[in-house]
């Protein structure tokens, strides 16, 4: 089912990432971890419809969206058309689907925009006082890069590593999440990885993972 929904506010997050506050549909329900097919509601761009992530506690009046944009598409782009959005432009939003699950303590690692799912989910997590034992990676390429990074330094509980793989001003580790960086900071490859980012990175470190012992079915990625 479609929903037509108002944007209600939007704040910056980074350089290129903003959170867009929505109306909420009644009966509207969604658990965290989960997306929808989103698209512009204007002419020409109903049916350009991309998938995205959920990423307010699931019992908030509103919904909320954390989405980077992207400048290089010529203008055909989805996210190049809704940085240009302000509040009482509306969208449309469809019925919500799974993307990553939580089945439990572990850790969660991202590249990118990547880390969105895991928005949700941690924040939820914190929420509910459930943080200890969970432990975040996220790799950017520049320390402005990093997405909410203050509001999840400020988890109790959470362990978190930021890496970055392109800013030699940054003092933040300058290491590509390997076999090396996972085995020199994870101890149990038994417990639940939850993995989101490019295709090639969740591709690598899906393997790498098996390789170290994690069992593949604790490996949750985006398809
Ligand atoms: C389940 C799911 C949930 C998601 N949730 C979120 C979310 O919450 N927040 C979020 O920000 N993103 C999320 N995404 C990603 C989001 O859907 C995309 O970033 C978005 O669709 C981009 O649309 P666009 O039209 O703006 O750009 P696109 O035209 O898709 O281009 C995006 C970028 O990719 C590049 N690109 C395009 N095609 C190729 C190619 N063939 N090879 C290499 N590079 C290419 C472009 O140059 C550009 O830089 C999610 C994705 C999935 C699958």
């Amino acid at each position: 089912m479609e929903h037509s929904v108002e944007i209600l506010g939007i704040e910056d997050v980074t350089h290129n990432v903003r959170s867009y506050r929505l109306q909420r549909p009644a009966g509207y329900g969604f658990t965290p971890g989960q997306a929808t097919e989103m698209s512009l509601d204007e002419d020409g761009w109903r049916d350009n419809k991309h998938p995205f992530t959920f990423t307010a506690l699931t019992d908030d009046p509103e919904l909320e969206f954390t989405i980077k944009s992207y400048f290089d598409t010529g203008g055909a782009g989805v996210t190049e058309r809704l940085y240009g959005y302000r509040p009482g432009q509306r969208l449309l939003i469809r019925d919500v689907w799974g993307t990553i699950t939580y089945k439990g303590p572990g850790v969660f690692i991202a590249g990118g925009a990547g880390v969105t799912p895991f928005i949700a989910i941690l924040r939820d997590l914190h929420h509910r006082r459930q943080l200890d034992g969970h432990t975040l990676i996220v790799s950017n390429r520049t320390e402005a890069d990093i997405i909410l990074r203050e509001e999840f330094e400020a988890m109790r509980g959470l362990d978190i590593v930021w890496t970055v793989t392109d800013d030699p001003q940054s003092s933040l580790p300058h290491e590509r999440i390997d076999a090396k960086f996972l085995k020199s900071r994870i101890r149990d490859f038994a417990q639940n990885f939850y993995l989101c980012g490019p295709d090639p990175m969740v591709k690598q470190l899906r393997g790498t993972l098996k390789d170290l012992g994690a069992d593949v079915e604790n490996v949750t990625w985006e398809k």
